[in-house]
């Protein structure tokens, strides 16, 4: 499929003026249009909810978006729960799936009601000890083990993964938390990440429905509801077929019909915790090119660095390229796309065909609307950047300021730095 950019050359460059690049921009009109097929496509399970998965994109604006539509939040971090909490979430609009968890975090997902869901078996006495007593209901996180395979395609290694309770854990644990009084059980797992295919949840959801059956008939646990987690992807590659999400919602629907409803569990509440296909597709980081080299490859230096999006360095993840104004001229040459940090990872394409590009040319660089900000860092000095909504109606607002150095050398407490290098102020 043609991959296009949702913002022109022009539109940039009038935002430019004011907000300079690199920036994440994020497109209002196909997240609403996104949440709401999600919602429709689940819509035949009286208990669907969607928590989206904070960590993808942690921003208050885009939240509150998905919030319209009755989204809650996963959450997996201290930060994240006061996040969310600050946007007027509580008890049950909070689903906390942590992992190696301290117990502060445990304390306040306590005190807020959030969802618990365990990642593992001693999390159970840890919890009860760090809250006194065990919350009603609760969720524990399933690692099955092995590969997770579909037909004869392997999708992933959960055996690998550090996640969550074997098999015979489950049962234990469910066992215990029952003695213990909880009177809700939910269970979750998350075994392939980016799933590019229709049937990576109807496969995933065969396997929680039939451990839930067997989890009930064997403990007497009432499970209240199963958690299929995130991993539907998005298509980062123009060749690939994205992913149609009434057909996933129908192919999970089928197998409910087939092994829940039978065994009498038709009430059983579905969740998801999609994070990438929420917003994923959604997102922009549009950064000029400053420089262009000419050694033994051709280099386009651009003004944003991985630090604005670490997935290429950090996975050799492909981020579909454009460049903004030159969109129908033919690929004819070939360039790297590198940042200016001092790690020759810092490249946000290797050999990529694109038109001849010049100096101050803009280019957006597609699907940075989940894990591409939030996984920013400082590293080399460099600076978060903006991130900014464009809205239906056209208008662009900023959603978050760009990182200044004053937000750099905010930590040094009583070196009095900042005193130093600002004797004026703010030095912005
Ligand atoms: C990261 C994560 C998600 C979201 O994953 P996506 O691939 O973005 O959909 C959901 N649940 C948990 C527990 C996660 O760690």
């Amino acid at each position: 499929m043609e991959k296009r950019a949702f913002v022109t050359k022009e539109l940039v460059e009038k935002i430019a003026q004011k907000y300079p690049t690199p920036f994440h921009i994020y497109d209002e009109k196909g997240i609403r249009e996104n949440v709401k097929a999600l919602k429709e496509a689940f819509s035949w399970n009286k208990g669907y909810r969607e928590f989206f998965a904070v960590k993808a994109t942690p921003n208050p604006f885009l939240i509150s978006i998905l919030r319209e539509y009755g989204c809650g939040c996963d959450c997996s971090s201290l930060t994240e729960l006061m996040l969310s909490s600050a946007l007027g979430m509580e008890g049950g609009d909070i689903m906390f799936s942590s992992n190696d968890t301290p117990p502060e975090e445990f304390a306040l997902a306590g005190r807020l009601g959030a969802t618990i869901n365990l990642d593992d078996i001693t999390h159970i006495d840890f919890l009860e000890k760090t809250l006194g007593r065990l919350p009603k209901t609760l969720s524990c996180r399933f690692n099955p083990g092995g590969c997770f395979a579909m037909g004869t395609r392997i999708m992933d290694h959960p055996g690998d993964a550090k996640y969550g309770f074997t098999r015979e854990q489950m049962f234990e644990g469910f066992r215990l938390l029952k003695e213990r009084g909880v009177e809700n059980f939910g269970i979750h797992a998350f075994l392939a990440s980016n799933t590019v295919t229709n049937g990576y949840y109807p496969e995933l959801a065969r396997q929680l429905f039939e451990l839930a059956v067997e989890l009930q008939r064997e403990t007497g646990a009432r499970i209240a509801f199963v958690n299929l987690s995130g991993g539907i992807g998005i298509p980062y590659r123009p060749d690939q077929e994205p992913n149609d999400i009434r057909a996933i919602g129908e192919g999970v629907r089928r197998v409910y019909e087939e092994i829940l409803v039978p065994a009498g569990m038709g009430d059983v509440a579905l969740y998801t915790e999609l994070g990438r296909f929420m917003t994923g597709p959604y997102g922009h980081l549009v950064t000029r090119v400053i420089h262009q080299k000419h050694i033994y490859k051709e280099y386009l230096g651009v003004d944003a660095c991985a630090v604005n999006l670490m997935r290429p360095a950090m996975y050799g993840a492909y981020h579909h390229i454009t460049v903004l104004g030159k969109e129908n001229r033919v690929c004819d040459h070939k360039y790297d796309v590198v940042g200016s940090l001092c790690e020759n990872n810092d490249k946000f394409a290797i050999d990529r065909m694109l038109p001849q590009v010049e100096i101050g040319d803009y280019i957006a660089i597609h699907d940075t609307g989940a894990h591409g900000f939030s996984m920013g860092y400082n590293y080399n000095g460099k600076l978060r950047s903006a991130e900014l909504l464009l809205r239906e109606d056209g208008s662009v607002e900023l959603i978050r300021r760009r990182e200044t150095p004053r937000d750099y050398f905010a930590t040094f407490d009583g070196f009095g730095i900042y005193d130093r290098l600002f004797p004026e102020g703010d030095g912005r």
